[in-house]
């Protein structure tokens, strides 16, 4: 009967001891950074086209940075960049490749595509779309204006409810996440002060 309760500790020890093989994947990337790239203040904004060699783009950028930049390429659907998309908080996401401002938390929505989702972008001026016959269909593009660097697709009339009913599937890889500071909040609040003097009038 003795032996029991130590057959019980044993299985329970190498229970335990296969937990954190099953939850060895973390939600960031590899050495701990966050797999969509992040900043603390506002970039600079590009004031001409950026133009850069190839070889310049591959120095600058990540290698899955350049892969959908310059190549065209697409991030993996339901991956870590989609995970920190979803949870997010507001905030404004600029270009990867020339610091342009793209999109805004405001017209972020879960698509449940596996990809960031925008209906609506920053500034008209900011992407420009072309019609893209690459995959032997017919979709459009979505490039950045400043520097061409290929960010995703749009697409239309899918029935989400979103004011626009657009879908910008971004790779998120290819973002700049800057979220909003806890100040401009509290820069909302209303003046209290100002109401209680009126009333002694
Ligand atoms: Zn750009």
């Amino acid at each position: 009967m003795t032996n029991i309760p130590r057959l019980a500790t044993v299985l329970l020890l190498s229970g335990m001891a296969l937990i954190p093989v099953a939850c060895g994947e973390s939600k960031t990337g590899k050495n701990g950074k966050p797999a969509i790239q992040t900043a603390k203040e506002a970039p600079a904004q590009p004031t001409k086209p950026v133009k850069k060699t190839d070889e310049e783009w591959k120095n600058e950028l990540t290698p899955e940075q350049y892969d959908v930049l310059r190549k065209n390429g697409t991030e993996r659907a339901f991956g870590k960049v989609y995970d920190e998309f979803k949870h997010q908080g507001s905030g404004t996401y600029y270009c990867a490749g020339c610091d342009a401002k793209l999109f805004s938390s405001d017209h972020k929505f879960d698509a449940r595509c596996g990809w960031p989702a925008f209906y609506d972008v920053a500034s008209n001026k900011s992407v420009k779309s072309i019609v893209d016959t690459s995959a032997g269909m017919k979709r459009i593009e979505v490039r950045c204006a400043s520097c061409d660097g290929h960010l995703g697709h749009i697409f239309e009339g899918e029935g989400f409810n979103t004011p626009t009913d657009q879908r910008y599937c971004i790779n998120g890889i290819v973002l700049k996440f800057v979220p909003d500071k806890e100040e401009d909040s509290e820069k909302k609040a209303p003046a209290k002060e100002e109401k209680d003097s009126k009333e002694k009038e």
